[in-house]
């Protein structure tokens, strides 16, 4: 059975004193309460190490928005697997659409970076999913076929357990907008079966897939209820302990059905 992941991704947003607030905002809604799916809050890099240590003795993980595939050198402004993992942080987002669209981040450079962070221990969610014109013209699958190919050719089935891929509709993005069920689900079966037929049906199983693109409270049930549907990516709703935690327990609810 793949556990949901309810992942937060703060972008940039939250400094220091306002992301240990808010961390320590969402321990208190579950103190004393038992949470059985995974819970991650991925916030600014500089913030990570305060809510790290908000997180620290709970079930709630932090992780970071972006990694480089060096260990260390000359690489001004980057940031290391080895520093991620000195704060213990499990997972890394990577592909998101603001990287590929504001940092011109490429499918060959982000592959290697997923590669480089399974190689190290860790786990990446990589983003992948289509824009608006795309859709439009019937070809999300496509689309999305190519952000994952490179990828599944560089790494190997064996890590299957620690890869994990968020579907994110980029018309659906910070705009409101969300992919109905019935279209998440067409996505994620499809990011499943290529999957199944680049490693294997037992690796494509282990693999969780995640949806984003404005999850909230009133549609986190209906998409997390579908099949391939292992846990949300969460923007906007994961900046207010309220909306998180409802996510949450709607993730705890349906994993008791
Ligand atoms: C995201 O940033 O990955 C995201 C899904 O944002 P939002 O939930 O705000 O649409």
């Amino acid at each position: 059975m793949r556990k949901t992941l309810i992942a937060g991704n703060w972008k940039m947003n939250a400094g220091p004193t306002e992301a240990k607030v808010l961390a320590d905002e969402m321990v208190a809604k579950w103190e004393g309460k038992e949470f059985s799916q995974e819970a991650l809050i991925c916030p600014p890099f500089v913030s990570l190490p305060f809510v790290v240590k908000s997180f620290r003795d709970t079930f709630f993980k932090a992780g970071a928005q972006n990694v480089y595939t060096e260990n260390n050198g000359a690489y001004t402004g980057e940031i290391s697997v080895s520093m991620l993992k000195e704060l213990t942080c499990e997972y890394v987002i990577l592909g998101h659409s603001e990287r590929r669209e504001y940092f011109n981040e490429t499918d060959d450079f982000i592959a290697k970076k997923v590669r480089k962070v399974l190689n190290e221990g860790m786990k990446p969610i990589l983003c992948v999913g289509e824009k608006f014109d795309q859709r439009q013209q019937g070809d999300q699958k496509a689309v999305v076929q190519k952000q994952l190919s490179n990828i599944l050719s560089l790494v190997n089935e064996s890590h299957a357990e620690n890869f994990v891929v968020a579907y994110e509709p980029v018309w659906a993005i910070g705009t409101g907008e969300t992919a109905t069920p019935e279209q998440a689900q067409e996505m994620h079966q499809f990011i499943r079966s290529f999957i199944s037929n680049k490693w294997s049906d037992e690796a494509a199983d282990k693999v969780r897939i995640l949806y984003g693109g404005s999850m909230k409270p009133a549609n986190a049930e209906e998409l997390l209820s579908q099949n391939d549907v292992d846990g949300g990516l969460i923007g906007g709703a994961s900046l207010k302990a309220d909306s998180f935690s409802e996510i949450m327990s709607i993730a705890e609810k349906l994993s008791k059905n």
